[in-house]
C-alpha cells in the first residue's frame, strides 16, 4: 500500500518535471503534462455534443462574420502561436440572446452566443471577443488548468491513503481528473490569470491582424454598461470591468505599435 502511494508522489514528481509550457507572447512558463492531442480529441466529441443540444444560429451572416473575422486572425496567430491548423478550427453560434459570453476548447473549437454578438457592433469589437478566444488556446489554458486537477489529485491519493480504502482513493482522482476532462471549456470559467493572459495576447492577435485594438477597451466599456443594467452573469468568474479596462489600457501602446506595422505593411 505504501509502496503504490510512494510511486504516486513519484510519477506526481514525474508529470512536474516532465510537463512545461512556454506561453507565447508573455513567455510564462506553465504545467501542461496532458497530451494536447488527447485534450483536443476529448473537446471535440464535447462540442459535438453540445451543438447537437444548443440552438445554432440560423443566420448566416451572423456565423459568416464570425468565420471571416476568425480566419483573418488564424492566419497572423497560427504560425507564432502553437496553434491547430486552420482547417481543424471550428466556431460556432449558439442561439442565445441572453447569455453574454464565448468560450474556447482545447483543438480550436470556439462557441460565440448571439448574446455577445449583439453588443459588439463593429467588426474590430468582435475581433476583440475572437482573438481572446484564439489566445486561450495559444496559451494552453485547458491543459494547465486540467494539469493542475490531475496534480491536485494525486497529492489528494497519496495523502489519503493512511486513512482510507486505497482503491476508493483512487477512484476518485480517476473520476475528478476525468470529469475535468469532460467539461471542459463552458462550465469550467477561467481563473483571473488566464483571462488576463488571453487580454493581452487576444489584443496582439487582433492588432497584427489589423483590428483596431481600441475596440477592445470599447467593447469592455459596453459589457460593463450592459451589466449594470442586469446581466452579471459574466462578472462574478471574470476581473471586475474596471480593471479589465485599466489593464488593457495599458496594454494599448505594444498592440498598437502591432497594429501599425500591420496596416504599413499593406
Ligand atoms: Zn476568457
Amino acid at each position: 500500500m505504501i509502496f503504490k502511494n510512494f510511486r504516486i508522489s513519484l510519477l506526481a514528481v514525474f508529470l512536474v518535471l516532465a510537463g512545461c509550457y512556454t506561453v507565447p507572447e508573455t513567455g510564462r512558463t506553465t504545467l501542461n503534462f496532458m497530451p494536447e492531442d488527447l485534450l483536443s480529441e476529448q473537446a471535440a466529441m464535447a462540442f459535438a455534443e453540445m451543438t447537437q443540444e444548443v440552438d445554432l444560429s440560423k443566420d448566416r451572416r451572423r456565423s459568416e462574420r464570425v468565420e471571416r473575422i476568425a480566419t483573418r486572425i488564424l492566419r497572423i496567430a497560427i504560425p507564432t502561436g502553437n496553434l491547430p491548423p486552420l482547417e481543424q478550427w471550428e466556431f460556432v453560434v449558439f442561439e442565445d440572446d441572453e447569455t453574454i459570453n464565448a468560450f474556447a476548447m482545447p483543438g480550436g473549437k470556439v462557441g460565440v452566443y448571439t448574446g455577445i454578438m449583439n453588443l459588439a457592433k463593429t467588426d474590430d469589437q468582435l475581433a476583440a471577443i475572437i482573438g481572446h478566444e484564439i489566445a486561450h488556446v495559444s496559451a494552453r489554458h485547458g491543459n494547465e488548468r486540467i494539469s493542475q486537477s490531475m496534480l491536485i489529485a494525486a497529492g489528494g491519493v497519496a495523502a489519503g491513503v493512511a486513512v482510507k480504502d486505497e482503491d476508493e482513493e483512487t477512484k476518485q482522482a480517476v473520476m475528478l481528473a476525468y470529469g475535468v476532462g469532460a467539461t471542459l471549456g463552458a462550465q469550467l470559467p477561467f481563473s483571473r490569470l488566464h483571462e488576463n493572459e488571453a487580454d493581452e495576447i487576444g489584443m496582439i492577435y487582433m492588432a497584427r491582424a489589423g483590428y483596431h485594438p481600441a475596440a477592445a477597451i470599447e467593447f469592455w466599456k459596453l459589457m460593463k454598461a450592459n451589466a449594470s443594467s442586469g446581466v452579471a452573469e459574466f462578472l462574478s468568474t471574470h476581473p471586475s470591468h474596471n480593471t479589465r479596462i485599466e489593464r488593457l489600457q495599458k496594454l494599448l501602446p505594444r498592440a498598437m505599435n502591432e497594429y501599425e506595422a500591420a496596416i504599413s505593411g499593406r
